[in-house]
């Protein structure tokens, strides 16, 4: 099933709020989807209640020791699917690693290796900067989604995106299938509007049609350690998650 990747260079966008409740409803709709917790700052693991003191048993494991994936996994009971929990000490790999090929392939292999995804899809909340770590996860996804916050650098964002993906696009030798969310978005706010229409007019259908309205639940429900679902399933947070679920689902972005 599709492996995605949540990625935007830019920090605060809705990264880890689109890779929480995407995955909640997935589960909620009897998936069984799997998260990768690709930012060492680990805010997801957090918020699942899944973090662990030895970096071995993070992620990091894989990269470190060549940990199988599959044993790095938790179930997150309050969340209801699974985790391979981050770690701080996974800012090392970009210094750790190098650059080649291979070890750009090392997370895809992994996957692959021990078919991960076979019947599950696979979300990657993907760290802002642009190293080995991030690059690990857009190389192992075939689709990215990209959230993009209604502010007034979110035009520019987008852009800086598109070159980042075009570039990539050359070493892959594919076209990077992705989609656009406008994130925080605030209806009274004519420039949200004006955000929405610059975007459409750029990038067209792959801007997804569901916006993510600024909602106080969606803020509020990770400090309960809780996705929207649980936190408040009547606000417009779970509202528009579950359009835009609805939304990837009808466009076969998920299977
Ligand atoms: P990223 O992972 O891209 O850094 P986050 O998902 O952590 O971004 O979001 C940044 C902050 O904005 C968090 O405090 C989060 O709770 C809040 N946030 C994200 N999306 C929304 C939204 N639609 N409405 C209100 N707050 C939001
Ligand atoms: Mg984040």
């Amino acid at each position: 099933m599709a492996k995605i990747a949540v990625f935007n260079q830019k920090g605060g966008v809705g990264k880890t709020t689109t890779t929480l409740n995407v995955a909640a409803l997935l589960a909620r709709r009897g998936g069984d989807p799997l998260v990768l917790d690709l930012d060492p700052q680990g805010h997801l693991t957090g918020i699942c209640g899944a973090a662990v003191a030895a970096p071995e048993r993070s992620l990091y494991g894989f990269y470190s020791s060549g940990a199988s994936l599959g044993g790095l996994i938790k179930f997150v009971d309050n969340l209801g699917w699974k985790i391979i929990p981050s770690h701080l000490d996974l800012s090392k790999v970009d210094t750790q690693f190098g650059r080649g090929h291979n070890v750009l392939n090392r997370l895809n292999s992994g996957i692959i290796r021990e078919n991960l995804n076979t019947d599950r899809p696979i979300l990657m909340d993907i760290c802002p900067m642009l190293g080995v770590l991030s690059l690990n996860g857009i190389f192992a996804a075939d689709r990215v989604l990209i959230p993009i916050s209604a502010d007034y650098l979110a035009v520019r964002g987008a852009a800086q995106m598109e070159r980042t993906l075009r570039a990539l696009e050359h070493v892959l030798k594919k076209r990077v299938e992705r989609r656009y969310l406008l994130t925080r978005f605030d209806g009274r706010r004519k420039m949200s509007w004006d955000i929405d229409q610059q975007l459409r007019a750029r990038y067209g259908a792959e801007v997804c049609e569901t916006r993510i309205a600024e909602n106080v639940s969606l803020a509020e429900s990770p400090s309960f350690n809780r996705d929207v679902f649980g936190h408040a399933p009547a606000s417009r947070g779970a509202q528009d998650y579950s359009a835009l679920l609805d939304e990837l689902e009808r466009g076969r972005f998920l299977q």
